[in-house]
């Protein structure tokens, strides 16, 4: 009984990374980044997004918005006058609570793919299944905010693994919170020693520039390749 369930999940899994490889290898002829940046709810990815994306030196940027439903995020990101391409799981998918590679695939005729140099794919807020779809990302990046306590890496350990780069959100708030932030980066590092991780405020721009250069930097490696 738990072999057969086990069996269906990693078919599943196989079955989303080969068309995670077909949306990989779309995005790579026409020379474009992507970067899937998860995380919990209200953790601050548009905030970020939107303190950034319109100011990478000419890099173009688009982003596709996953949301179980409406469309608030694209909205916000629409007014910085770059590609938003909202992609919801309700209806459609069920309602899903993450993107997979399917619903991905599902957006690329809706994405002007020759005409960036990075797509950001912001994930359905949730701490847990984004974690286990690939979509043809070339970067993963998860953000963590000091709000939710420092004991979400060893909560959620599969989510903390799956990254290239942990982003500490809300640090304007620390002074307010009983939050650790030693604690945190100790637990971050018993699920994902030595992983790279910047300290932001989304809010006042403070050690937004790391982001910006990081981000900026993933998008000129695609464009020196492509
Ligand atoms: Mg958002
Ligand atoms: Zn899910």
């Amino acid at each position: 009984m738990h072999r057969t369930k086990v069996r269906i999940v990693e078919d599943a899994l196989d079955a989303n990374n080969t068309i995670a490889r077909a949306n990989r290898e779309d995005f790579d002829r026409h020379g474009v980044t992507v970067v899937n940046l998860m995380s919990a709810p209200g953790a601050g990815k548009t905030t970020l997004l939107e303190r950034t994306v319109s100011d990478l030196d000419g890099l173009r940027v688009g982003v596709l918005e996953g949301d179980v439903q409406g469309s608030f995020d694209a909205d916000r990101l629409a007014s910085l006058h770059i590609p938003v391409t909202q992609l919801n799981t309700d209806p459609g998918f069920g309602g899903e609570c993450h993107l997979d590679a399917n619903m991905v695939r599902s957006a690329l005729s809706s994405l002007p793919l020759p005409q960036l140099d990075l797509l950001v794919i912001e994930n359905v807020g949730n701490l847990v299944c984004p974690a286990e779809f690939k979509v043809g990302e070339d970067a993963r990046v998860m953000i963590s905010s000091v709000t939710e306590g420092e004991d979400k890496p060893l909560k959620y350990p599969l989510m903390f693994r799956a990254c290239e780069l942990v982003v500490i959100n809300k640090i304007d708030l620390l002074a307010h919170l009983d939050y650790d932030l030693d604690k945190f980066l100790y637990h971050l590092d018993q699920v994902n020693p030595g992983v790279e991780r910047m300290l932001v405020s989304a809010r006042t721009g403070e050690g937004i520039d790391a982001w910006r250069e990081w981000i900026a930097a993933a998008g000129e490696r695609e464009r020196a390749l492509a």
